[in-house]
C-alpha cells in the first residue's frame, strides 16, 4: 500500500490523482490532503478517503472545515506554510504529490525533498524559481522526482532505458492551445471566459491562460532543463495540435521515440503514481485511424511572445525565471479578473524582466523575494493597487469538473 499526501487536492491535478487512487484503492491509501480555499470539496474528498491531515490556507477556513467534517474521526486540520510543509513531510507519506498551483508550491516541494520523500512532481514553479536548488537538494538526499506533466512524464518514458550519452534532442510537443490561429488582432478581443475554453486538455485557470499564451510550454522548456539536466540547446518545442504525441526525445543515431496515449491526465499521474509499474487504467486509445493524421509546426514567437520571454529568462538563468514566473502569475491574475487584456501579459513580463537586474547563485530566500519584487512590479505594470500575495494562489480554484 502506498501512501499518499497529495498538496492541492482540490486542484485540477489533485482531482485526478484522487480519481486514480480511487480506482486502484487496493494499491493507494491517501494519508494527508492539503487545498487553498475550496474547502467544500476538500471536505468531501475528507469523508471519501479519510487522511490524517488535512490543511487549507488559514485558521478561519480550518474553522469552517472542522464543522463540515464528521468530529468523531481523527482528524488533523492545520492551515497556511507551516501545514503544507508538514504535509508535505508527513512520517506517514510514502510519496508526495506536489500540485498546488503557482509560486505557493515551491516551499512545500522543497519540504518533502527535505523529509527523503519520494516527488510526483506537478507543481511547474519548483523548477522554474529554484531548479538548481530544488534537484541539488533532491541529489543530496537522494530524492527521485518523478514527473506528472504529460510532457514531462513523455520524456521521462522515453529516456528509460537509454544511455543518457546517446541523448541528441529534446522535442517538447505543444497543442497550441485555443488561440493557436488567432491573428495577432484578435488575440486583443480575447477574454478570460474564450481563453479558458483549451481544445484538448481540461485544466486550471491559471494553467490553462498559460496554455494560451504557450507561457506554459516556455515554463516546461525550463522545467525540462532541470529535471533532465539537459543544456536549454537541446531542448526543441514543436506545435502538434493534435496532442497525440505528448514528447520526443531524439537519439545521436537518428531514433526518435516518442510516448502517445490520449490527452488524459490519469495516464501521466498513474504513471508518476506507480513507477515503475503501469497501471490497468482502461482508458480508451488513441483511435489512429480517426486521427487520420499528425501535424506539427514552430511555434510563433512573435505571436506569442510569451515562449520566448520564458526562453530568455532560461537562458540567463539566476533568478530572471522566477522573475519570470511570478511577474506571469501576476499578470494572469490580472487578466482572469478583467484588469488587462491578453496581449498585456507578455507586455507585463517583459516589463519586469527588463527591469530585474538578476542575482549569480541565488539561495532560496534571493529566489523568494526577487519573487516579491517581481510581484509587485507586475502590480505597476499592470497598474494593480495591491499585487497578489505568494499564497493566494494556492490550489483553490474549482477548475472545470471531470477530465478528457
Ligand atoms: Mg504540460
Amino acid at each position: 500500500m502506498k501512501r499518499l499526501s497529495i498538496l492541492g487536492s482540490t486542484g485540477s491535478v489533485g482531482r485526478n490523482v484522487l480519481r486514480v487512487a480511487d480506482q486502484f484503492r487496493e494499491r493507494f491509501s491517501v494519508t494527508a490532503l492539503t487545498a487553498g480555499r475550496n474547502i467544500e470539496l476538500l471536505a468531501e474528498q475528507v469523508m471519501h478517503f479519510t487522511p490524517e491531515v488535512v490543511v487549507v490556507l488559514d485558521e478561519d477556513l480550518a474553522r469552517q472545515l472542522k464543522k463540515m467534517v464528521t468530529a468523531e474521526r481523527h482528524l488533523e486540520i492545520l492551515h497556511g506554510l507551516d501545514g503544507y510543509r508538514a504535509a508535505a513531510a508527513l512520517n506517514s507519506a510514502d510519496l508526495v504529490v506536489s500540485a498546488m498551483v503557482g509560486s505557493a508550491g515551491l516551499l512545500p516541494t522543497i519540504a518533502a525533498i527535505e523529509a527523503g520523500k519520494t516527488v510526483a512532481l506537478a507543481n511547474k514553479e519548483s523548477l522554474v524559481m529554484a531548479g538548481e536548488l530544488v534537484m541539488d537538494t533532491a541529489r543530496k538526499k537522494g530524492v527521485s522526482i518523478i514527473p506528472v506533466d504529460s510532457e514531462h512524464s513523455a520524456i521521462f518514458q522515453c529516456l528509460a532505458g537509454h544511455r543518457r550519452q546517446d541523448l541528441k534532442q529534446i522535442i517538447l510537443t505543444a497543442s497550441g492551445g485555443p488561440l493557436l490561429d488567432k491573428s495577432a488582432e484578435e488575440l486583443d478581443g480575447i477574454t478570460p471566459e474564450m481563453a479558458l475554453c483549451h481544445p484538448t486538455w481540461k485544466m486550471g485557470p491559471k494553467i490553462t491562460i498559460d496554455s494560451a499564451t504557450l507561457m506554459n510550454k516556455g515554463l516546461e522548456v525550463i522545467e525540462a532543463k532541470w529535471l533532465f539536466d539537459v543544456p536549454l540547446e537541446l531542448i526543441r518545442v514543436m506545435i502538434h495540435p493534435e496532442s497525440v504525441i505528448h514528447s520526443m526525445v531524439v537519439y545521436q543515431d537518428g531514433s526518435v521515440i516518442a510516448q502517445l496515449s490520449s490527452p488524459d491526465m490519469r495516464v501521466p499521474i498513474a504513471y508518476a503514481l506507480s513507477y515503475p509499474e503501469r497501471l490497468p487504467l482502461e482508458l480508451p486509445l488513441p483511435d489512429f485511424v480517426d486521427i487520420g493524421s499528425l501535424t506539427f509546426r514552430e511555434p510563433d514567437l512573435e505571436k506569442f511572445p510569451c515562449l520566448a520571454l520564458a526562453l530568455e529568462a532560461c537562458r540567463i538563468g539566476m533568478t530572471m525565471p522566477a522573475v519570470l514566473s511570478a511577474a506571469n502569475e501576476a499578470a494572469v491574475d490580472a487578466f482572469l479578473s478583467h484588469r488587462i487584456g491578453l496581449r498585456r501579459i507578455g507586455e507585463v513580463v517583459e516589463y519586469v524582466m527588463a527591469k530585474h537586474k538578476p542575482i549569480p547563485n541565488p539561495d532560496l530566500s534571493d529566489i523568494l523575494s526577487a519573487a516579491d519584487w517581481a510581484r509587485l512590479t507586475a502590480g505597476e505594470g499592470t497598474r494593480l493597487p495591491s499585487p497578489p500575495t505568494v499564497y493566494s494562489l494556492c490550489a483553490s480554484e474549482p477548475g472545470n469538473g471531470g477530465q478528457v
